[in-house]
């Protein structure tokens, strides 16, 4: 079975293509565009390249696409992508506005450019089916909670990856193999020895999640992707009474707040420099403090994060690096790490300074507490699951 797996931001079109089945999985291809204006052009441009480059004969041969939607109304899990699901993205469209309108639009954009493949979403929101109903919820009147708001959760696919490819290093293929089955079965018991992984995804947007034999058990995000960690423009975590004294103090519109929190705040507002981490690491070495205190701040959140769900689990047994700045950035890497040696976690400074971008262990051989950088493969997570949603249709 052949899928093809599309990633699609506000103006930026990605793509692999996987041959699936029954024995294991081969990604025959993968591209991308940037500055897209029209989806239709870029997917007929992205089919005619697979057929010039004689990976596919026809168009006609991909079976399925899936699509790693972020959040909806009153759906999750993995669906087919439908116009219910459709329906879905647009009704929190204002929750999540970098993200749902591309989806709704590329799924549009699918449906009519490929009318043979079966369209199918997992939603980033499907990790985090079974956190205990009181870490999801916020202590909001009935009302508030009855429109749907609570904590969510996004980076599901990566933080999956991350669970069942750190329970495999750590040598539990039972963990492993009840991770990869979640979405099929729900959480199975586990005999023997708890493992107890904190994955931190750390990139343009990021996230912490606790997760418990393979099962999320809770994540720094919340009803939006606008919650816990700085992010590269967004805020993270803001006491919601400092909107209505920034509205009154300084005479903001609601539309004006959204573009500050959305756009001009996380590491890019803290710093005033840049939104990308290499850029305001250069700034730090010139001295500059806005620049460290922004860094500081990302890591500080981080090891709050880290701290509570290691507590929530009664301990921690390996913290897990993914994304672009925490696949490639070893000073934020150390600086999390540091001073816990006391609760079993030692960094090997050298594993960690000669790790970009590769799956490795970088805490000592001595260290209780693993420290793993695995690289972010939602793709891979998408692929099967769609394969698995497909193949139990036919
Ligand atoms: P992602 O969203 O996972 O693609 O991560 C993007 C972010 O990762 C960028 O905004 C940078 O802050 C960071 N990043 C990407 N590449 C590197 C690198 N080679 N070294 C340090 N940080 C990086």
């Amino acid at each position: 079975m052949l899928v093809l797996i599309a990633n699609l931001g506000s103006t930026s079109f990605k793509y692999r293509l996987f041959r699936m089945d029954a024995t294991g999985d081969e990604m025959l291809a993968k591209g991308g565009f940037e500055r897209v204006t029209d989806y239709s052009a870029v997917i007929e441009e992205t089919l005619q390249t697979l057929v010039q480059n004689g990976i596919i004969s026809s168009p006609e041969e991909i079976d399925a696409v899936g699509f790693k939607t972020v959040l909806g109304k009153n759906i999750n899990g993995c669906v087919m992508a439908d116009d219910a699901c459709v329906a879905a993205l647009e009704g929190f469209a204002d929750v999540a506005p970098a993200h749902n309108p591309p989806y709704a639009n590329g799924i549009r954009q699918f449906a009519k450019s490929l009318p043979s493949a079966k369209l199918v979403a997992l939603f980033e929101t499907a990790f985090y089916q079974w956190v205990p109903e009181e870490r999801q919820t916020y202590a909001l009147p009935q009302e508030w909670r009855n429109i749907g708001i609570r904590r969510y959760g996004f980076h599901g696919a990566s933080h999956k990856f991350v669970a069942e490819r750190s329970a495999e290093l750590l040598g539990r293929n039972d963990v492993a193999a009840s991770t990869a089955a979640l979405y099929q079965n729900g959480p199975s018991t586990i005999a023997g020895k708890p493992l107890r992984i904190v994955s931190c995804h750390l990139g343009g947007s990021s996230s912490v999640t606790g997760i418990y034999n393979g099962v999320a058990i809770g994540t720094s995000m919340g009803f939006s992707p606008q919650s816990g960690l700085p992010q590269n423009n967004r805020v993270g975590e803001l006491d919601s009474g400092a909107i209505p004294y920034a509205m009154r103090t300084l005479g903001l519109t609601l539309e004006e707040v959204e573009v500050h929190l959305t756009k001009k705040s996380g590491l890019l507002g803290l710093s005033g420099v840049s939104n990308d981490i290499r850029d305001i690491h250069e700034a730090v070495l010139t001295g500059n403090q806005n620049a460290a205190l922004a860094i500081n701040h990302l890591v500080d959140s981080i090891r709050h994060w880290t701290g509570a769900f290691a507590w929530q689990m009664g301990g921690i047994d390996a913290i897990v690096f993914t994304a672009g700045i925490g696949e490639n950035h070893h000073v934020l890497r150390r600086a999390v790490c540091a001073g816990l040696e006391e609760m079993g976690l030692i960094l090997d400074p050298e594993k960690n300074v000669a790790c970009r971008a590769t799956e490795a262990v970088i805490s000592t051989d001595e260290s209780r507490v693993k420290v793993f950088v695995i690289p972010a493969y939602e793709e891979l997570v998408l692929a099967r699951e769609v394969y698995r949603k497909i193949s139990h249709l036919s």
